[in-house]
This record gives C-alpha cells, sequence and structure tokens, in this order.
C-alpha cells in the first residue's frame, strides 16, 4: 500500500490532485480543516472511481494539532509510510500592507509557510528511512513575481519556493525529491470572487486554468518519471510568467 497525503485535499486544487494520485494507485488522505462535507464528497468520489483514501482532519497551521494527527495515523499504520506528500492547504487575505492586519499577515504565513515545517518535518524521516519520497509544495505566481496586496501570501509562497530548494539538496541522496507548483489563476473557490472576465485579458492563454490542469504536473512529479527533477519550482500559468 502506498500512500500520499494532500493537505488541503477536499476542495480545489487539492481535491483534484486527491483523485489523480488515487488514479495512480496511492491509498490518498485527504486532509481538511472544517469543510467536514466537501471531505466527505472527495472520499466517495475517489471511492466511486475505485480508488482508497481516508480523511484526516487538522489544522496545518498548528504545530501541535498537524503533529498529533500524524502521530495517531503513524501508530494507527506501524506498518506504513507516507511516500508523497503535497503541501496544498493554503489561503489568501489580501490587503495593501498598509492596512493589512497583524493577524492578516500572521494567519496567511502560518497556514502558507509554517505548515510546510510542520507537515514536511515529521514525514522527512521515514521516507529518508525508505530511500523514496516525494514532497510537491503548491506554491504561486505571487511567490515569485510579487503581486500588490498580497505581501504576506507573496512572502509566504516565496519563502516556500526557497524552502523547496533548500531541502532538495538536504535529502536529494536519500532519493527523496523537492518540488514546488506555482500556478497562476486556477478556477477554484479561492478565485471565486475575483474579476474572471477581466483577469483573464491577462492570461496569454484567455483563460484561467483547471484544478484537474495543476493535478496533472503534481502527479508528473509524483512519478518515476520526475525521479532526476529535485528542487524547482515549476511555473502553470498560461503563459501569464515565463
Ligand atoms: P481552495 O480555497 O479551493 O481550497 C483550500 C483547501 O485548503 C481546502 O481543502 C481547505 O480545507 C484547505 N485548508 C485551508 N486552510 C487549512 C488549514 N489551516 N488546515 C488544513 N487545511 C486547510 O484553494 P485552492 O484549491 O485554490 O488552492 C490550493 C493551493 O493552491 C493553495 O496553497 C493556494 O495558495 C494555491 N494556489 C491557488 C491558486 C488559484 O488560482 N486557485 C493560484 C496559485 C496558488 P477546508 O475546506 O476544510 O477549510
Amino acid at each position: 500500500m502506498k500512500y500520499a497525503l494532500v493537505t488541503g485535499g477536499s476542495r480545489g486544487i487539492g481535491r483534484a490532485v486527491s483523485l489523480r494520485l488515487a488514479k495512480a494507485g496511492y491509498t490518498v488522505i485527504i486532509n481538511y480543516q472544517s469543510n467536514e462535507q466537501a471531505a466527505q464528497e472527495t472520499l466517495q468520489a475517489i471511492q466511486s472511481q475505485g480508488g482508497q483514501a481516508e480523511l484526516l482532519r487538522f489544522d496545518v497551521g498548528n504545530p501541535e494539532s498537524a503533529q498529533s494527527a500524524l502521530d495517531a495515523w503513524q501508530s494507527s499504520h506501524p506498518e506504513d509510510y507516507i511516500d508523497v506528500l503535497v503541501n496544498n492547504a493554503g489561503i489568501r487575505r489580501d490587503n495593501l500592507l498598509v492596512f493589512m492586519e497583524p493577524d492578516e499577515f500572521e494567519t496567511v504565513l502560518r497556514t502558507n509557510l509554517f505548515s510546510f515545517y510542520h507537515v514536511t518535518r515529521p514525514l522527512l524521516t521515514p521516507m529518508i528511512r525508505h530511500k523514496h519520497g516525494r514532497i510537491i509544495n503548491i506554491a504561486s505566481l505571487s511567490g515569485i513575481t510579487g503581486l500588490p496586496g498580497q505581501c504576506n501570501y507573496a512572502a509566504a509562497k516565496g519563502g516556500l519556493i526557497a524552502a523547496t530548494k533548500s531541502l532538495a539538496k538536504e535529502v536529494a541522496k536519500k532519493n527523496v525529491t523537492v518540488n514546488a507548483v506555482a500556478p497562476g489563476f486556477i478556477k477554484t473557490d479561492m478565485t471565486d470572487g475575483l474579476e474572471e472576465a477581466e483577469l483573464k485579458k491577462t492570461v496569454p492563454m484567455n483563460r484561467f486554468g483547471s484544478a484537474e490542469e495543476v493535478a496533472a504536473l503534481v502527479a508528473f512529479l509524483a512519478s518515476d518519471d520526475a525521479s532526476y527533477i529535485t528542487g524547482e519550482c515549476i511555473s502553470i500559468n498560461g503563459g501569464l510568467y515565463t
């Protein structure tokens, strides 16, 4: 049994990644924070396509919550380890820096960047011990170019890209690869409130991407075909940034 943990696997990009990895034969551990119904829907969607999955609820931004959930999972699966980790859970709280409240800055950093530490660190030793692992961090175009209103989010995603490159160098010899994916505009709940008609004009492909398109890239990075790719940040944005 090969396990893949997808944080924020219940909705949006995470749901598409969960479905895709389940199709590739992984038992998918779907993490979520609060939307139980969405998590159940993703679980059922995987089961109805003949795949296997389980739910693991915890707040990726909370170190105790993450550690105790991962410890509990390991205790109930003593013979297994998580081979693929997709650090996908994320939020945005956009505001111009001059108006940004401390909580808007801190919550975004906690959820989008500190989560990398909280979730990756406990899973790293088993990957190293088994001499195989895949870590895929969902970053953002914003973390490469910066965007107005996103000092918090861009800082978190830029930090995530830098952490990806550092960790890749730490564990390369152990056959654990660490890569980031940087999406542009993708149609999910996160981009629901945006002016799609206007914003898509800025995209050379003249459309938002789909969660499934991102999931295909993540599945490739998780596969054996990507065994010599590590420390990379791959953009997927319809040509918005090259
Ligand atoms: P959605 O808002 O559609 O889904 C977010 C997911 O993350 C949900 O499953 C949610 O679970 C989960 N989540 C949020 N906070 C936490 C938390 N503290 N602990 C555990 N789970 C949490 O987002 P997207 O699918 O659009 O985004 C996924 C990733 O892709 C994010 O990292 C985002 O920054 C990134 N991204 C998205 C882009 C886009 O255009 N959509 C562009 C670039 C990057 P629950 O419902 O239970 O809260």
